[in-house]
């Protein structure tokens, strides 16, 4: 048998294994704290005594095998739904390597990649629900969700009912065809605290599969799994990857048939993520928690001086006493990241453009995440599908500020000269 037969043989019967065995030995500890499993996870092994730190860049389209037979064990271990390329598009060792250390983040079964953030919240989609079935989501989602409801499951027959999470009674809207309910805690825009265990179980209690976009914590900071959700979704294009680098989404799944259903999907949509993304976004994820707790430092920092601010109505940022749904984060969340909004208490429609206009060391973009400060005005439209903010008395304009990890003296700084120059602009005009 030659070598490169042996091998073959060999990395099928580690990968028939499950993904545990696949790499270094650290990461197999569960007992071991996130910070140690964010450094050790997906670690390459060793080879003849020695090796680099970081995985490979392994890319490729075809995927070579050694002979017919291996060829066919490999195409056998893949077909029973095991982590097993037989093609480019299924991701080799860089990918799996980054696999492995998301799962092991978010305290999943497996984790599977995707192009983008949205890409990844369609794969979840499109894998569980079927035409007939009913989807609940709540109103504050991300709001292209809804693009998706209406560009494609609309025309394959899903119906998606939107609800208030913190308004309506869960078991009141769940039908004898509802197979999901799809939740994002804190909400996009105002950061809304959902009791995630709570809907949960009631979802649960109906046979109906708990999805979960958990971009906001990066993972580190909040465990939808644990708290009953069967799929954590994250755009690594934020936290994970860190640094405006990158577009990448993924998903975590609590079991095998879950792994199943989701690799099913993501082979017919033909799907498949860069080796040189999915080594990027690894980078990322290994500084994770130093970045992330500057983030929520700065934030905190950020959040007081607004909610101290006489230009300002109300700050967004569950992390505050103040804030509605501080009890609830307090409880299910082990710390806070770095996206701060706020309403103006003056009600002109031109605040926020004034004021972001003004802003130095903010640029103005959407995709946060990474190490710099973003401004951005949360638009009208997107607000008003939130049901949380109709309940608001008037509408001032709000703005989503990521806070970076910049100085926060100087961001503040620059934030109160943002102020002054939009009041004496308000004054002007009016
Ligand atoms: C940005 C974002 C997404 C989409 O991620 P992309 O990588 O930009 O496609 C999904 N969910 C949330 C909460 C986001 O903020």
């Amino acid at each position: 048998m030659s070598q490169e037969q042996t091998q073959a043989q060999g990395q099928a019967h580690g990968q028939a294994h499950g993904q545990a065995q696949a790499h270094g030995k650290a990461h197999d500890q569960p007992q071991a704290h996130v910070q140690t499993r964010l450094v050790h996870a997906g670690s390459p092994e060793l080879k003849n005594g020695a090796g680099p730190v970081n995985v490979p860049v392994v890319r490729t389209s075809t995927v070579r095998f050694a002979d017919t037979a291996a060829q066919a064990a490999l195409n056998k271990l893949r077909a029973a739904g095991d982590r097993v390329a037989t093609y480019g598009r299924h991701g080799l060792d860089t990918h799996q390597a980054l696999e492995e250390a998301v799962a092991s983040l978010e305290g999943g079964h497996r984790t599977v990649l995707a192009p983008s953030g949205l890409s990844a919240i369609t794969l979840v989609l499109l894998a569980t629900l079927a035409p007939g079935d009913h989807a609940l989501v709540a109103d504050s989602v991300y709001s292209p969700v809804r693009k998706v409801d209406k560009s494609l499951l609309q025309r394959y027959g899903v119906q998606v009912e939107y609800f208030s999470p913190s308004q309506d009674t869960l078991e009141s809207l769940i039908r004898p065809n509802t197979r999901l309910l799809y939740l994002e805690s804190p909400s996009s825009l105002l950061f809304e605290v959902l009791d995630l265990p709570a809907l949960a179980a009631t979802a649960r209690r109906h046979g109906v599969l708990v999805a979960a976009d958990n971009t906001w914590s990066g993972g580190l900071y909040y465990q939808p799994l644990a708290l009953g959700a069967n799929l954590s979704i994250q755009a690594a294009t934020k936290y994970l990857a860190g640094h405006s680098d990158v577009m990448m989404g993924v998903v975590t799944v609590d079991s095998a048939e879950l792994a199943r259903k989701i690799g099913v999907t993501y082979d017919a949509l033909g799907l498949s993520v860069g080796a040189d993304d999915a080594y990027l976004t690894l980078r990322g994820l290994r500084t994770l928690d130093v970045r992330l707790a500057r983030h929520q430092t700065n934030a905190l920092a950020v959040a007081e001086y607004l909610a101290g601010h006489g230009d300002v109505a109300q700050v967004f940022y569950p992390a505050l006493p103040q804030d509605p749904g501080h009890a609830l984060w307090r409880r299910d969340f082990s710390g806070a990241s770095g996206l701060v909004s706020f309403a103006f208490g003056n009600a002109d429609p031109a605040a926020a453009s004034r004021f972001i206009d003004a802003l130095r060391y903010f640029s103005i973009g959407a995709s946060w995440g990474g190490y710099e400060s973003l401004a951005l005005e949360a638009a009208p439209e997107r607000l008003a599908e939130h049901s949380v903010w109709q309940q608001g008395a008037g509408k001032p304009s709000v703005v989503r500020l990521h806070i970076g990890l910049e100085h926060p003296q100087d961001l503040i700084g620059d934030l109160e000269r943002a102020f002054s120059v939009t009041r004496d602009a308000l004054r002007r005009s009016a």
